[in-house]
């Protein structure tokens, strides 16, 4: 195992890694920006390193001096979280190069799947089904009208090297390719630096199913059941759950049997996530592979009682699987929110400021995922996840009434957060049915808010 692990991310994320590692009797080193110098990553920390100011660029993606300093103190593994250098094939080589162990996959493999146009050409040819769309990129809204005359209305117009939701258009009529591509592809440039673009055909109200694997450096690969995310926001995730409402055990064993022979495909290695929209008639498609843990990870967690960052460092250290495909027991319900410093009222604007005061959630099967204490002040630099709020129950409808109360635990004086609009979420006839797709969030939200209107309201009163 491991004898230093550098751990090259910030908030919660960060102070997961770092549990991980203490409780495996790892050292740990944080790498920090002047903005993070008070966080409890920081605090808990073997070690701390400053590595710059609060620009992303000069801090938590200043390659450069992360592995100077990953060097410098000893380490001999790197950990990026998820979001900044996570999904960097770049910087994935350039740790091998450095005698650092990346924990995650290959840069090679980060590469191919980091481009999702790329990516799905190769999952087609393996024979994973994936959504109607073009065969690699498309160069202009020409031709990706062109591609949607061909597949049929509406159609996504998607980077190639997207994430959070961003540089993603749909379009319905060819005058709405035409408008919005070259919109779509300035989000990418600006987001990514990359505007390769490619085509999908819209699935209408689908489910967002994502299928968990883990695999070794022995080639053994398996798979941890699903996460249903399809209570979004924008394209971005905001309730996260596991097993989901809509699958059957034998579209389970279908889709699982699809994420790990795309996984195989893409020669993985360690924790990994394989993305697919899944319709109405019950087809499912692929999306996207996640080459990183995920924000939503806890919620395995809890049904199948494994930790997954551990397992990240057991691979990276070359152990193999602390257990077989037949060993994977699911247990229960679990369920994530979300919570954001953002206001829903005011169009979700981001809520930096100072935590006057905290109350976190317990009792049996309530686990929160924070980096918030009493004092502490949100930066605005940053993304606004300022806690997650995970619950594991023996059905949906037990694991539905923990999170309502234990998001009325939960207390965050000083910031304005959504978590009261995922409390209302939680009494929504549709979400406490199940009968949920990624359009329920869009579709409900004006009733929700004139909901938590009123409910300020009468508080107020
Ligand atoms: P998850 O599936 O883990 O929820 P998200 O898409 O919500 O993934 O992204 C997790 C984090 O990583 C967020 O902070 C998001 O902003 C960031 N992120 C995801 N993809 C990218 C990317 N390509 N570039 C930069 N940040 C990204
Ligand atoms: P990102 O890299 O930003 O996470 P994804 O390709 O995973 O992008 O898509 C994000 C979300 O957008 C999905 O969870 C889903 O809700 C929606 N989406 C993506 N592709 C399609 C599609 N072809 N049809 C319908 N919805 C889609
Ligand atoms: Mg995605």
């Amino acid at each position: 195992m491991f004898k230093r692990v550098l751990i090259a991310n910030r908030g919660e994320i960060a102070l997961r890694v770092l549990r991980a590692c203490r409780d495996l009797d790892i050292d740990t080193v944080v790498i920090h920006s002047t903005a993070d110098a008070d966080s409890l990553a920081v605090q808990f920390a073997g070690r701390a390193v400053c590595v710059g100011g609060p620009r992303a660029a000069d801090s938590y993606l200043n390659t450069a001096a992360i592995l100077t300093v990953a060097q410098a103190t000893g380490c001999d593994a790197v950990h990026p979280g998820y979001g900044f250098l996570s999904e960097n094939a770049d910087f994935a080589d350039a740790c091998g190069k450095a005698g650092l162990k990346f924990i995650g996959p290959s840069g090679a493999v980060i590469r191919k799947m980091g481009n999702k146009a790329a990516a799905r050409e190769l999952m087609k040819s393996v024979g994973v089904p994936v959504v109607p769309g073009s065969d690699g990129a498309v160069a202009d809204a020409a031709q990706a009208k062109a591609v949607a005359d061909a597949i049929g209305y509406p159609v996504l117009i998607k980077a190639a090297a997207g994430g959070g939701g961003r540089g993603m258009r749909r379009a319905f009529t060819p005058e709405e390719v035409e408008a919005r591509f070259e919109e779509a592809r300035s989000e990418a440039v600006a987001n990514f630096g990359d505007g390769e673009m490619y085509l999908e055909k819209l699935i209408l109200s689908p489910r967002h199913i994502e299928f968990q694997i883990l695999a070794d450096q022995q080639g053994n690969v398996i798979q941890l059941g699903e996460r249903d995310c399809s209570i979004q926001r924008k394209n971005q995730k905001l309730i996260e759950e596991s097993p989901s409402k809509a699958l059957t055990p034998e579209l389970r064993e279908r889709m699982g049997a699809a994420a790990i022979l795309a996984a195989k495909a893409a020669g993985y290695e360690n924790a990994g996530t394989i993305e697919f929209v899944l319709d109405k008639d019950g087809n499912f498609y692929f999306i996207e592979m996640n080459t990183r843990i995920q924000v939503e990870h806890p919620v395995t967690e809890f049904v199948t009682g494994m930790d997954l960052v551990r397992e990240q460092l057991r691979i990276a250290a070359g152990l193999p699987l602390s257990k077989p495909q037949e060993e994977v027991a699911l247990t229960g319900h679990a369920m994530e929110c979300r919570i954001n410093a953002e206001d829903p009222r005011r169009g979700f604007a981001p809520c930096p400021g100072k935590v006057d005061f905290l109350h976190l959630p317990g009792g049996q099967g309530v686990r929160v995922d924070t980096h918030l204490f009493t004092g502490y002040t949100l930066p605005p630099y940053y993304d606004s996840l300022c806690a997650k709020v995970v619950v594991h129950a023996p059905t949906r409808l037990e694991a539905v009434r923990k999170m309502r109360r234990a998001l009325e635990e939960l207390v965050i004086e000083g910031c304005t957060t959504n978590a009261s609009l995922a409390h209302l979420i939680m009494y929504h006839p549709e979400f406490v049915r199940g009968s949920v797709d990624t359009g329920f969030l869009e579709r409900n939200l004006e009733e929700l808010l004139k909901w938590y209107d009123s409910v300020g309201e009468e508080a107020e009163a």
